[in-house]
């Protein structure tokens, strides 16, 4: 079964997300709270797909992006940002995450979007 990282500093957030994709058939996840545990996390889960928040605290998630692909150049990124933060997205993408969805997000969308990369 595919293994998730659910990245984000609000636990809220993270509960939300691993809801939707637990009805959807998801079953593995694994959860940091910020940049610089997603970096750490990532090495000892391999996790099948990241999905992590951009505005957080000690390390954003742009920098622990950076971080974990050049640990592992095929570790696959969603990106969950804000309205506004459009620079930022395409620091995202420029260093490689696959996908962004924007805040707030339906069920939808991120169920759809995580579909495409770890198909069910
Ligand atoms: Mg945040």
């Amino acid at each position: 079964m595919y293994k998730i990282m659910l990245v984000d500093d609000a636990g809220f957030m993270r509960m939300m997300i691993k809801n939707y994709l637990t009805k959807a058939g998801y079953t593995d996840f694994v959860e940091g709270e910020d940049g610089q545990r997603a970096v750490e996390l990532y090495q000892q889960e391999k996790p099948d797909l990241v999905i992590m928040d951009i505005t957080m605290p000690n390390m954003n998630g742009i920098d622990a992006l950076r971080e974990i692909k050049k640990a592992d150049a095929n570790a696959k990124v969603i990106m969950c940002s804000a309205m506004g933060q459009e620079s930022m997205v395409m620091d995202a993408i420029t260093l490689g995450a696959i996908d962004f969805i924007v805040k707030p997000f339906k069920q939808d969308r991120i169920v759809q979007t995580v579909n495409k990369v770890l198909p069910l």
